[in-house]
């Protein structure tokens, strides 16, 4: 992986002449993690910074987040992005709403598992159960590390069932759980389907896609769009399939400030 900061030249070649669609994840990406989901605040400079790209005619925004529709809109509290909640089982944006229909099986199944989960993990102190509606984050953040196991091992008997019936997924994130339809859906398919939508509006004009991720979520959508766009990954020595990597959310915003400048220039 070679750092992005140190390719911008060759970045702007790539995307001379070119519609680009930048994806963006939340949490860690845009956002410092915080300790508890709530906490998170969306920093200044990278409103700014964000706000000044959605801006620019050849730009268009996409935030991928695994929080909730409403939940991410909020945060962000831009208009003109396309917002994609609930791990793409929701999207909204300029002329554009979806929300994946699921069975009412799964909804009781999740409805189960929700007051399974509050009953069995309540003797663990810091555990927060969130319910988005059409998914179940189960964060441990807050939990001393020695009682993770046994929550693993609760959460493992929990949803076993469910799993074995197919009813739902259990994907794991930086320090949560998440439990959601065993649709398939995944980041990676959400950017493709965006990526198509977006350059068939574009008559056939060229759409170059720039993801920005820093979970294990965001794995899927590096490998589909590895080969036909620019991956970045927000991590420090991890393994990832992103091509390139930025260190911290500081290291987006300064990109980010620099993409938009090589946007304004003439000729690019
Ligand atoms: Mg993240």
């Amino acid at each position: 992986m070679r750092h992005l900061l140190d390719d911008l030249d060759k970045i702007k070649n790539k995307l001379r002449g070119r519609e680009l669609l930048l994806f963006l994840d939340y949490d860690g990406t845009l956002s410092p993690i915080a300790a508890t989901p709530d906490k998170s605040v969306f920093p200044e400079g990278m409103r700014i910074n964000l706000k000044r790209l959605v801006g620019q005619p050849r730009c268009r925004v996409a935030v991928i987040s695994g929080r909730g529709l409403e939940d991410i809109k909020k945060k962000v509290g831009l208009k003109g992005i396309i917002y994609s909640g609930n791990h793409g089982l929701e999207i909204e944006g300029p002329r554009l709403k979806y929300k994946a229909a699921v069975s009412p099986l799964y909804k009781k199944a999740i409805g189960e598992i929700k007051d399974y989960l509050i009953t069995r993990l309540s003797k663990i102190k810091g555990v927060i159960i969130e319910d988005k509606g059409l998914s179940l984050s189960l964060h441990y953040r807050l939990v001393r590390k020695n009682e993770a196991p046994l929550l693993k091992t609760i959460l493992r008997r929990t949803v076993s069932d469910y799993l074995a019936k197919e009813m739902i997924m259990v994907k794991p994130g930086k320090m949560v759980f998440d439990i959601r339809p065993a649709s398939g859906l995944d980041k990676g398919k959400v950017a493709l389907w965006l990526l198509a939508r977006e350059s068939s509006r574009k008559h056939g004009r060229k759409v170059t896609p720039i993801y920005i991720g820093d979970d294990s979520t965001d794995e899927d959508a590096f490998k589909a769009l590895r080969n036909i766009g620019i991956t970045v990954c927000v991590c420090r020595g991890r393994k990832s399939s992103a091509r390139y990597y930025l260190k911290d959310t500081g290291q987006v915003r300064i990109f980010l400030r620099r993409l938009d400048g090589m946007l304004k220039e003439r000729g690019v």
